[in-house]
């Protein structure tokens, strides 16, 4: 509403009326009260008319507060819009990467501080193109141009924001960082350019590009994401399929089609589902060799993300290493089992000629000689033996390098094998005045099936240690074990001994070869230092162990522990024991013990008295024993003292001496019932209970007679060697037995079916007819009827000799040089029940 309008109007209408009003009043003076009327009507009109004025003026007022409200409101809003933008400059601006928006024109709107900072000095700022940006980064050299001229740098640079997606693009710059270039398009025209620091990444990437093997990325969709050059040159038939996004089964593919996997060949489709396979397993390392022939090591490893990152290793050279040094350890095997035959063959070859030295020099001591003879002749025999102690370890240990050593299981007496041991080292274990002892567990059996050869062998060595080096004390071998299963018997047999022992540091090595422990102690003890390697291999044939224990200057403890399959029981009535109360007499506390545990299974009620004093005061007290078993040698009163007091005392129930020495004991003169060899052999000791038992039962003690048998035994030993024939009949000239000779096989055979001998010795290399031969043709003559016992004696001491020897018919065969206790060991094993005994001749 236009306020000046309306009043000029107004003002029109008044002056109207006015002028109306004088005409009026001259003209109509009657019209007075009318006009008055009018007047009134008029006023009444200008206060209307008023109050509208003054209502449009306040609304004018009213507007006019409007308006200015809105323009602060406008003020506001512009200067938010200002702080915006300049909060998201700043934002910008703390980023590390370079950022630029251009406008259509690509001259430059505005750009962070990280962009204007590559240039900083240059006059780089908003307004600049593009263009002039790229010049001047080519000129001043801020960027790598990689071989181009600054012009054409520029120009490659500009014709990539032709294309419709504009191609990211990595710079080098001067100072050798890394940045990717990407720009893009905004709606309205501008170009957005980001400049990102990749050098990190360049980093690892150039190491990846660095490592001499091949590397290769897949994503979780099995696409390769990207590999290294080296792993494009190892397959050089796959080079061109090598781009982002292909699949490995596609490069597999085409490699196949290829023929770039060697092993591949002729079974394609098998080969492609194992690589798949190993391919997509968690983590996979394979061996794959390519179409030049190289061989690569192909490791194959899942990614965080579900992707696949793989290697190839080139590993062609170590595989000719590994082919190589295979080929030469095959080849040192082959000498080292050439050397081992070698020495086994040597040392076979030295045996030979050493029968005659060894057993001349036996006969010459039985000569009569002069002490300074005898002295020679003593030396060259001891001297010889040590010799083939040692050339035996040698020969043994070969054997075992050679893999030629066979076990030969056949049934045998365990406890009756340690005693025998035993009873060979009794002479040297009692010249030093040391206990030999056996405990051999009681319930454990003693018939087991093994090589007894070589268990005797395991246990000369380490009994035959124990006793070497121990000079005082005892050697104790315990014998138990717990049952193995059907049949089957675990046996621990332990040496323990109380001699120089060995040091915790020596203590590994003792069962290596030629090992012996150095020093001043044992310096004075000889040996090759080979029989605990043998016997630890010996033991690990029969698929056991052996271990050890030792305290220095204290005393060592040797042990093996073996599974045995447990022989049936030799048949035989045993006669009972009928002894009640038996009194032992030992100092030794092991040894009453072990007779107390040996004893009482049998019903026997045992006392224990540690000397012959306090066995003197027991029997005083308590006369009732049915026996007293004592041992030779105690100090202060000895066994045979003690059975002399028991008899003067008045005591007449039989004594027992248990002797290291019984030939001492024999010549003694004592009133025995019996004189046992120490270490006590069970059985022995339970049949002179038996014996004991029957003679207690009738009463008067009497010896038993020693009745003569009918005829001597009969003994053929076929040899053709006349110095062998002399030896072997010089070695058995003490032995009561009816000896002949027989030249070749076909005299032993003839003399077999003429003369009926008991047992033969059989000489292997014979001329005419060998030792073999003339075996075979006695066993075709015997057909199954009878047997006699055929004893082959060899030189030959390599195995197999054995096995074919035992297969030719012979029940055992001996390796010369014989020994005048082996032999007699035969003659007394094969002794027929209906001759004489063999036994030295008085
Ligand atoms: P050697 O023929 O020398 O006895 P071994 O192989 O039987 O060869 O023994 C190797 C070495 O182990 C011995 O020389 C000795 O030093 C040590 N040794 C073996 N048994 C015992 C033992 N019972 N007590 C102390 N030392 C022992």
């Amino acid at each position: 509403m236009d306020m000046t309008e309306r009043l000029a109007k107004e003002r029109r209408a008044r002056l109207a009326a006015e002028r109306l009003l004088e005409q009026k009043s001259r003209e109509l003076f009657a019209a007075n009260e009318k006009l008055a009327m009018h007047a009134r009507v008029l006023s009444d009109q200008i206060v209307v008319q008023r109050s509208v004025m003054r209502e449009a003026q306040s609304e004018a007022e009213a507007l006019k507060g409007q308006n200015a409200q809105f323009v602060t409101a406008l003020e506001q809003a512009h200067t938010l819009a200002v702080m915006a933008e300049r909060r998201l400059w700043d934002s910008i601006d703390t980023i590390r990467d370079g950022f630029a928006v251009f406008d259509s024109g690509l001259n430059m709107v505005a750009a962070n501080r990280a962009y204007l900072g590559a240039f900083a000095g240059l006059n780089v700022g908003p307004g600049i193109s593009y263009q002039a940006i790229l010049q001047l980064a080519a000129e001043r050299a801020l960027v790598r141009l990689e071989g181009d001229s600054p012009e054409d740098w520029v120009a490659r640079m500009l014709a990539r924001l032709e294309d419709e997606v504009v191609e990211p693009v990595v710079l080098q710059l001067a100072n050798g960082n890394y940045l990717r270039l990407m720009d893009r398009r905004a709606r309205d025209g501008d170009m957005v350019t980001l400049a990102i620091d990749i050098t990190e990444q360049m980093r690892i990437w150039a190491a990846i590009e660095a490592i001499p093997d091949g590397f290769v990325l897949f994503d979780r969709e099995d696409r390769l994401l990207t590999c290294n050059q080296q792993y494009r040159d190892i397959y050089p038939e796959s080079a061109d399929i090598l781009r982002p996004g292909v699949t490995f089964e596609d490069i597999l593919r085409q490699g196949l089609a290829r023929g770039k996997y060697a092993e591949a060949v002729g079974r394609e489709a098998e080969w492609m589902s194992e690589r798949m396979a190993a391919h997509r397993a968690p983590s996979s390392i394979s061996e794959q060799k390519i179409s030049n022939g190289r061989w690569l090591r192909v490791l194959e490893q899942s990614t965080p993300d579900g992707g696949r990152v793989g290697l190839r290793v080139d590993i062609t050279d170590w595989k000719d290493q590994q082919a190589a040094l295979e080929a030469s350890r095959l080849q040192a095997e082959a000498a080292n089992r050439a050397k081992s035959a070698f020495l086994a063959n040597m040392s076979h070859e030295i045996r030979t000629p050493m029968n005659g030295v060894v057993g001349m020099a036996e006969l010459l001591c039985d000569t009569q000689l002069s002490e300074e003879q005898r002295l020679f002749a003593e030396t060259i025999r001891s001297s010889g033996e040590a010799l083939l102690v040692i050339i035996n370890d040698i020969l043994d240990y070969s054997k075992i390098e050679a893999e030629r050593l066979t076990l030969h299981p056949e049934p045998f007496d365990l406890e009756r094998t340690i005693h025998e041991v035993a009873m060979l080292l009794q002479p040297r274990a009692r010249a030093k005045g040391i206990d030999l002892m056996i405990d051999y567990d009681m319930f454990l059996p003693t018939r087991f099936v093994g090589d007894p050869g070589r268990i005797r062998q395991v246990l000369t060595n380490l009994m035959g240690n124990a006793v070497k080096f121990t000079d005082q004390g005892h050697v104790l071998v315990r014998v138990v074990g717990p049952e193995g299963g059907e049949g089957v018997q675990q046996v621990h047999v332990t040496i323990e001994d109380t001699g120089i022992g060995i040091s915790q540091t020596n203590l590994e090595h003792v069962f290596g070869e030629f090992n012996q422990v150095e020093d001043q102690q044992n310096r004075k003890f000889e040996g090759t230092g080979l029989g605990l390697a043998i016997t630890k291999r010996l033991i690990e044939r029969m698929e056991g162990s052996v271990w050890v224990d030792s305290v220095l200057g204290k005393g060592s403890c040797f042990g093996f522990r073996i599974r045995l399959p447990v022989s049936e029981k030799v048949p035989g009535a045993r006669l009972p024991i009928t002894l009640r109360r038996a009194l032992v007499v030992d100092d030794q506390f092991i040894n009453r013990t072990i007779l107390e545990r040996q004893l009482t299974p049998y019903g026997i009620s045992v006392t224990l008295c540690r000397s012959g004093a306090e066995a003197l005061a027991t029997l005083a007290r308590d006369s009732g024993f049915d026996v007293v078993l004592t041992d030779h040698d105690m100090p202060e009163m000895d066994g045979l003292t003690l059975a002399r007091n028991i008899r003067a005392a008045g005591h007449h129930m039989p004594l027992v001496l248990l002797s290291s020495n019984p030939f001492v004991a024999r010549d003694a003169g004592a009133d025995l019932a019996a004189i046992l060899q120490k270490p006590l052999l069970r059985a022995d000791l339970y049949r002179h209970l038996q014996a004991l038992s029957v003679t207690v039962a009738a009463a008067p003690l009497a010896g038993p007679p020693m009745a003569l048998g009918p005829r001597q035994m009969r003994v053929l030993a076929a040899e053709d060697n006349r110095t062998n024939q002399l030896v072997f009949a010089k070695m058995v000239k003490d032995i009561d037995i009816d000896l002949r000779f027989a030249n070749n096989g076909r005299e032993a055979v003839e003399q077999f079916q003429s003369w009926k001998p008991d047992l033969i010795f059989m000489d292997i290399s014979m001329p005419e007819m060998d030792g073999r031969e003339a075996a075979r043709a006695i066993r075709l003559i015997e057909d199954g009827c009878s047997h006699v016992p055929i004893v082959a004696l060899t030189a030959h001491a390599m195995d197999g000799d054995g096995t074919e020897i035992l297969a030719s018919g012979m029940d055992k065969y001996m390796t010369k040089p014989l020994r005048k206790s082996a032999i007699l060991d035969v003659l007394e094993a094969y002794c027929p029940e209906e001759v004489r005994p063999v036994g030295a001749a008085a």
